[in-house]
C-alpha cells in the first residue's frame, strides 16, 4: 500500500486525489484541510453568485467519497501536525494549499480601518470562518477597488447587486445585510495600466455591463483605438473584445435614476490612504501613471472603504521550502523535495481559473504516477496510523461528517438560496452527530 497525503482540499487537491486514486493501485489518499469544510476556493473564493462554477464541488464530492480517499478536515499542517512528522508518515506528500494571504500595496495608511484585501473581503461574503468578524458595517457609501483582474470585478458585482439579485447566491447572510445597508453609491475601479492591459475577461466584464440600477463612468479618451504593442498574443482576442465592450459602456447615456455608479479609472495608482481622526478610511490619494488624462496632478477620492484586489501569497509552513519573494512554495515544476510535490496557486502563484488548475494538477499527478511506476517509493510508511494519537486529541471532520454540515446548511437556507453557510468552525462542528 502506498500512503499519500494531500494538504488542501481545494480544486487542485481534489483533482490530484482523483487522478492518483484512479491510476495507482493499492493506494490510500488522505486529504487534510485546516477547515472543517472541503473545497477551498470553490467554496470560499468563487463568488457566491457564480453557482454554476461552484457546481464543480459535486464532482469533488465523488472523489472524496471513494473508498481509497479520506477527507480529514479541521487539521492544520504546521500547527497540529508538523511537516517532518507528515513526511515520516506518508510515502508521498502533496501541498495544494492555495494562496490565502493578500498582497499588500505598501502605501501609507494601509492599516486604516476600512482597508481590506480581496481575499479577506471575498472570504467574508463567502462565509469563510477566518473572516466572520471582519466587518459589521461598511464605512461610508463609496468604495475604491484596486486592481483590474476578475477578482476586482467579482467585488464590483457583489457590492452593486441588490438583495433580490443575490437571492439565488450563497452569500453569507451577515455580509449581504451589511452590504445592502451600506447603500453603496460610488465604486471606483482603479487600474494602474490601461484597458488593453486589464487582466479581467470579457464574460466577467459583460456581467458588469448588465448590472441593474448601475451606471458607468468611463473616460472614452482612455480607450485605445488600436491595440498597443506588447500585448500577449494569447490575449489579443480578449483584449479586443474588452475594448469593444468598454467603448460601448462608455457611450451609454446613464439612466436618470440609478443606485450605484461604477467608475472605471485607468492609468492611476494609489499613493496614500488618508484616515479620519478615528482611524477610519476617509480618502484615497491617486497619481496618474500615464499622460493620457487631462490633468497630471494627484487626485483625491472620498471613500470609506478601500479593497485591494492585487493578488495573493501562500502561507509558509515551518520546514517546507518557501520562496519568500514570490510567495509560493519553492519548487521545480511541482517537485519540492524528495517525495514532496506541490500544485495549484501555491506552486505557480495566484493565476488561472479552475480548469487551468486542473491542467496543472494533472501535470503534477503525472509526475507522481511516473515515479510510482519507476518504483521510487518503498511503500514502508505507516500513513494515518502513526498520527492516530495526535488526531484523536483533535476534533477531525470526515467526509460523512462534512455531509452532515452540508445538509444542515442546505436545510437552513431561505427559499431560493442553495445554502446558508455556517461562518464559524464551532457552529459547523455542532452539526455533526
Ligand atoms: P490578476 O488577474 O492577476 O489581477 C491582479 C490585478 O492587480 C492586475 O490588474 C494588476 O495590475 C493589479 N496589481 C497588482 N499589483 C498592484 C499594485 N501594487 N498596484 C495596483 N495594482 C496592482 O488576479 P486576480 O484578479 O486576483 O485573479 C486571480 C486569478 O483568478 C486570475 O487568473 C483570474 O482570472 C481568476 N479569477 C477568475 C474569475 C472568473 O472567471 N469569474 C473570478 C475571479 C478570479 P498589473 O496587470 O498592472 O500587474
Amino acid at each position: 500500500m502506498i500512503n499519500i497525503a494531500i494538504i488542501g482540499s481545494g480544486p487542485s487537491g481534489c483533482y490530484i486525489a482523483d487522478n492518483l486514486a484512479k491510476k495507482i493501485e493499492d493506494v490510500q489518499i488522505d486529504i487534510f484541510d485546516r477547515l472543517p469544510t472541503p473545497f477551498g476556493l470553490a467554496r470560499a473564493g468563487v463568488a457566491p453568485d457564480h453557482q454554476g462554477t461552484k457546481r464543480i464541488t459535486r464532482q469533488f464530492e465523488r472523489t472524496l467519497s471513494r473508498d481509497d480517499v479520506r477527507f480529514i478536515g479541521n487539521v492544520e499542517i504546521g500547527r497540529d501536525i508538523g511537516y517532518q512528522e507528515l513526511k515520516a508518515s506518508y510515502d508521498i506528500v502533496v501541498f495544494t494549499i492555495g494562496a490565502s494571504q493578500d498582497r499588500k500595496l505598501g502605501i501609507a495608511g494601509e492599516e486604516s480601518q476600512g482597508v481590506y484585501g480581496s481575499g479577506q473581503f471575498a472570504g467574508w461574503y463567502n462565509g469563510h470562518p477566518d473572516q466572520e468578524q471582519l466587518i459589521s458595517h461598511l464605512n461610508g457609501n463609496n468604495v475604491a477597488i484596486i486592481g483590474n483582474g476578475n477578482v476586482a470585478l467579482d467585488l464590483v458585482r457583489i457590492l452593486s447587486k441588490s438583495s433580490a439579485a443575490l437571492q439565488e447566491s450563497d452569500i453569507a447572510m451577515q455580509a449581504e445585510q451589511a452590504i445592502t445597508k451600506s447603500d453603496i453609491r460610488e465604486i471606483y475601479l482603479l487600474g494602474r495600466r490601461g484597458p488593453a492591459e486589464a487582466s479581467f475577461t470579457t464574460m466577467e466584464l459583460k456581467e458588469i455591463s448588465q448590472l441593474e440600477d448601475c451606471c458607468f463612468v468611463i473616460d472614452a479618451q482612455q480607450i485605445p483605438n488600436s491595440l498597443p504593442d506588447g500585448i500577449d498574443p494569447t490575449r489579443i482576442k480578449i483584449v479586443e473584445k474588452n475594448i469593444e465592450l468598454l467603448s460601448e459602456m462608455a457611450n451609454v447615456t446613464p439612466a436618470s435614476e440609478y443606485k450605484t455608479r461604477i467608475h472605471f479609472m485607468f492609468h492611476r495608482t494609489p499613493t496614500q490612504i488618508i484616515a479620519d481622526k478615528e482611524g477610519k478610511v476617509a480618502q484615497l490619494k491617486l497619481k496618474p501613471t500615464a499622460a493620457t488624462h487631462e490633468s497630471d496632478s494627484d487626485e483625491i477620492l472620498d471613500v470609506g472603504t478601500v479593497i485591494t484586489a492585487i493578488g495573493y501569497r501562500s502561507k509558509s509552513i515551518s520546514g517546507l521550502p518557501f520562496d519568500n519573494a514570490k510567495g509560493i512554495i519553492e519548487n521545480n515544476d511541482g517537485h519540492v523535495e524528495e517525495h514532496v510535490f506541490t500544485a495549484g496557486w501555491c506552486k505557480r502563484g495566484p493565476q488561472g481559473v479552475i480548469p487551468a488548475n486542473r491542467a496543472d494538477a494533472m501535470g503534477v499527478a503525472k509526475q507522481i504516477i511516473a515515479e510510482v511506476e519507476q518504483g521510487k517509493f518503498d511503500k514502508q510508511k505507516p500513513g494515518l496510523t502513526s498520527l492516530r494519537d495526535k488526531l484523536d486529541a483533535l476534533t477531525t471532520v470526515s467526509f460523512e461528517a462534512w455531509k452532515q454540515i452540508d445538509q444542515a446548511e442546505v436545510s437552513r437556507a431561505v427559499e431560493g438560496k442553495p445554502r446558508e453557510k455556517f461562518t464559524n468552525a464551532q457552529q459547523m462542528l455542532e452539526q455533526i452527530k
